[in-house]
């Protein structure tokens, strides 16, 4: 499947909607490797500038989704705006849906003890078919990475979330990307803490005018200094961004 691409700040994006996404998502599962799914936002875009192991592994995956509302303003800064913001969080519920439909299972990785179980059981309520393959709490020494890796491929899940954070996550599926035996993983940042209700959305109107880190914000005002990447990276993108564009 060919891919169209852009880029921001040097890091590649996949110019894609929803329905793209979800198509491209569903030849990764009829595929036979592991795909990796990143949804960089502003602040890992920024990230990735300064960091090259975490801008390779952008590079090298296998659909860069364009999460948050940065990204949309740069792309039209750059002159080739976007066709629509896909957060991660409604790609990846989409992607259960689609998942479910086909009775596949999904392994749940990350988040603070009991959060991962709590979200497999809301999502699997929400999406029949759905099969939970595994959860497991993101809190975990680096010599415990391969049993984890393990643990997922005896679990025979098909699709692989993983929610520990920037770039935690992204490492993580990189690394294990061989033993991992899941059709597709995506990091999915702090969705199993929406999921299972226990961090909430940000409503419709923040949603709509593009406002959801002010939201963020007000829940957990110690992101301040990780909101201020946001402005950050748009005037970088003012300055730098129109020698991007696309590949
Ligand atoms: N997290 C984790 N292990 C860690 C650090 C973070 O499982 O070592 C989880 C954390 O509990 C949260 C998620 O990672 O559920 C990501 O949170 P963050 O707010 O950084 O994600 P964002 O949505 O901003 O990418």
């Amino acid at each position: 499947m060919s891919r169209e691409q852009m880029r921001i700040l040097g890091i590649p994006v996949d110019r894609l909607d929803m329905e793209g996404a979800l198509a491209r998502f569903e030849s990764f599962l009829n595929g036979e490797d592991c795909r990796i799914i990143v949804t960089p936002n502003s602040e890992i875009v920024l990230n990735a500038t300064k960091d090259p192991g975490l801008a390779e592994i952008i590079e090298r995956a296998d659909m860069v989704i364009p999460d948050g509302i940065g990204l949309v303003h740069a792309s039209k800064i750059i002159g080739k705006p976007l066709k629509e913001r896909v957060t991660g969080v409604d790609f990846s519920y989409a992607a259960l849906g689609l998942l479910a439909e086909r009775g596949g299972s999904a392994y749940f990785l990350g988040a603070k003890p009991g959060i991962a179980e709590k979200a497999a059981e809301k999502l699997c309520g929400q999406l029949p078919g759905l099969v939970c393959a595994g959860c497991r709490d993101g809190y975990f020494k680096p010599e415990q990475e391969e049993e984890i890796a393990e643990e997922i491929r005896s679990s025979g899940a098909d699709f692989l979330l993983v929610a520990l954070g920037s770039p935690k996550q992204e490492r993580f599926m990189y690394a294990h990307r061989e033993s991992l035996g899941v059709k597709a993983a995506i990091g999915v940042g702090g969705c199993f803490d929406v999921w299972s209700g226990t961090l909430e959305r940000a409503p419709e109107f923040y949603r709509d005018h593009g406002l959801e880190w002010l939201f963020r914000l007000k829940q957990e005002p110690k992101r301040i200094g990780r909101t201020a990447a946001l402005p950050l990276f748009l005037i970088k993108v003012l300055l730098h961004g129109r020698k991007d564009g696309d590949k």
